[in-house]
């Protein structure tokens, strides 16, 4: 929902990951960041680096040993922020109240686990982090009006818990009557990820969502950019980490990068462009340990939008195989199929089809916040009773994101040249003009991503 005006149309929202703001001297870059920026009045954060994983432990339920370590771990890195603070009186209690929460939380958890649990105590993490970067930035400057808001008091959202959508006409609605007049001598420091359903307990937006946080922020506030700072400085042609050659982008259109995120470059939630599409709001990504080193601005559009764009990686893919002479010149099995998926809240990723059998991956994009597999016990008993159900894990998935690739020449051989040591298990080309999929062994995905990096950008 965008707002028709905003009367702070110059404002600024910055988010800042789980490694920018993992410690004191991370926070600090942080806040460097924002204090050099009179425009950044919104911050959303992450929890510091870690600590969602080990909160996602704790909600699945350990044993007292196990429980204990975690626990431990947690206090240790929110500790080890406070212990550099001047004044630590009540950021210490406050810090110590939820660490004792968390405890109860898990303990509870390891009795009896449940999803609307998970998210509460997956949620603490950001509650943390912010609470702890506010006393940092007023400690920095004394004036610096920085005020921490609760999220859940607009951000409203559907309870399907770990993986919440939100609300975006309520949440624009909330934030025109409780954000946007703190907006003009206030910096408003807030938690990405979660959120509150209509009972009012906390949802999460799956793995990654504090990007999409921001980005609904930017959509219901009407401002003028979404910056997403992280621990790179922009978006490379793939993931640096895989190929070290990679290039950076320094502009790229909302399309390419919104079908990186979704093929899984995870400097992206996969949400994150769909608000600021529906706005037009442009996103910068940049590295909050150096910010001079700049940034990928992705906006509408850009010049010359080249065939090959840059190269996603999704593990941990399944590959469904279902055979049934049912489908031998007979009409409905797919619908069948599809219904039964639905009824399981599944969508269908890559699909091939044959004589009498159907190949599917099953859709990951914004996985749940414990990344629970899709593929449940239930689905199988019932997808055997339709056909002979094959299942294949341990793949991955490659996304080759370019333009105007369905009419390109000789694409084949530039590909699948490069690729005549490997398995491709299944090919994924002509649905739609910006991409080709390729689903490998999960074991030869880095190396299928450095042969296809090397070939198709010429580096
Ligand atoms: P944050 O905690 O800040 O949200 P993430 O770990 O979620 O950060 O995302 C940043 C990471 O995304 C980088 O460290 C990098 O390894 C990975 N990444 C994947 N694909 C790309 C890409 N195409 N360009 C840059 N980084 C990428
Ligand atoms: N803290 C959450 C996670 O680790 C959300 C985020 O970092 O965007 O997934
Ligand atoms: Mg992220």
């Amino acid at each position: 929902m965008c707002a028709v005006s905003s009367p702070y149309p110059q404002y600024v929202v910055a988010k800042f990951g789980g490694t920018s703001v993992a410690d004191f001297d991370a926070m600090n870059h942080c806040a460097d960041i924002i204090l050099a920026n009179a425009d950044v009045r919104v911050v959303v954060l992450s929890a510091s680096a870690g600590v969602t994983n080990l909160l996602v432990t704790l909600a699945t339920g350990c044993d007292s040993n196990k429980r204990e370590r975690c626990l431990k771990q947690i206090r240790d890195i929110q500790y080890a922020i406070i212990d550099r603070l001047n004044d630590v009186g009540v950021i210490c209690e406050e810090i110590d109240r939820l660490l004792e929460n968390i405890e109860m939380l898990s303990e509870a958890a390891s009795l009896a686990t449940s999803e609307a649990l998970t998210d509460e105590l997956v949620s603490h993490g950001e509650v943390m982090s912010t609470l702890l970067f506010v006393e940092l930035l007023r400690q920095r400057n004394a004036n610096t009006n920085a005020e921490w808001f609760d999220i859940r008091r607009i951000m409203r959202t559907n309870d399907h818990f770990g993986r919440a959508e939100p609300d975006t006409l309520q949440l624009h609605i909330s934030a025109v009557e409780h954000l946007q007049p703190r907006l003009n001598n206030t910096v408003v420091i807030t938690q990405g990820f979660i959120g509150r359903e209509e009972k009012g307990r906390t949802t999460t937006l799956g793995r990654g969502g504090s990007d999409y946080t921001a980005a609904l922020l930017g959509e219901a506030l009407n401002l003028q950019r979404v910056d997403i700072w992280t621990d790179v400085p922009g978006i490379y042609t793939t993931d640096p980490r895989v190929a070290p050659t990679a290039k950076r982008i320094d502009k790229i259109a909302f399309d390419e990068a919104a079908e990186m995120a979704t093929f899984g470059a995870k400097i992206l939630h996969p949400a994150t462009l769909l608000p600021a599409v529906r706005c037009g709001i442009p996103v910068f990504v940049g590295s909050s340990k150096d910010p001079q080193a700049g940034g990928t601005l992705v906006c509408d559009k850009t010049e010359n939008p080249p065939l090959f764009r840059a190269l996603a990686l999704r593990r941990k893919q399944t590959l469904l195989t279902l055979h049934s002479l049912k489908m031998l010149h007979a009409r409905g099995f797919l619908v069948e199929v599809f219904t039964l998926l639905l009824r399981h809240n599944i969508s269908v990723d890559l699909i091939t089809t044959s004589e009498v059998s159907v190949a599917l991956t099953l859709d990951t994009t914004g996985s749940t916040s414990t990344n629970g597999s899709l593929l449940t016990n239930a689905l199988l008993t019932e997808l055997s009773t339709l056909c002979r159900v094959e299942v294949e894990e341990d793949l991955a998935l490659v996304a080759i994101i370019g333009n105007e690739l369905s009419q390109a020449k000789g694409l084949g051989k530039e590909i699948f040249g490069t690729l005549e040591s490997f398995n491709i298990r299944m090919i994924s080309y002509g649905a739609s003009s910006h991409n080709v999929c390729l689903l490998v062994p999960g074991k030869d995905a880095e190396s299928v991503i450095q042969k296809l990096h090397q070939n198709l950008f010429k580096v």
